[in-house]
């Protein structure tokens, strides 16, 4: 865990959040502050910044495997949905622990 992160201490549940879903690598819990009627944030248990990092295949896979979850348990799956992921500081990117947004819904 790094220090002071709070997406570390999120996924460790030492700070609470709401859950959408967690597999063995990658936990889901719902943004602090939605911009969409769906904005669930995916993020991999272990600390890497961004996806500029390299990850390896199997914290990839994982990752990924939550993000179609993530839209089948919000019921956008099939009604479409948008994944964002900032990386560093010209993308405004203000957690840096790597975080996959999944947006979606009527907005
Ligand atoms: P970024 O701009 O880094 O891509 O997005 C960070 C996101 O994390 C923002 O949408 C913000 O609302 C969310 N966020 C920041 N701190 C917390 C927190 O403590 N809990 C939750 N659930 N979301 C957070
Ligand atoms: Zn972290």
């Amino acid at each position: 865990m790094a220090d002071d992160c709070i997406f570390c201490k999120i996924a460790a549940g030492e700070v609470p959040s709401t859950k959408v879903y967690e597999n063995e690598m990658a936990y889901a819990f719902e943004d602090l502050n939605p911009m969409m009627p769906v904005h669930t944030l995916v993020v991999p248990k272990k600390h890497y910044r961004n996806v500029a990092d390299e990850l390896p295949a199997d914290e990839l896979a994982a990752l990924f495997e939550a993000v179609r979850a993530v839209a089948a348990l919000k019921g956008v799956d099939e009604s479409g949905f948008r994944i964002i992921s900032n990386a560093g500081a010209d993308a405004q990117q203000t957690v840096d622990h790597l975080h996959i947004h999944v947006l979606g819904g009527d907005p």
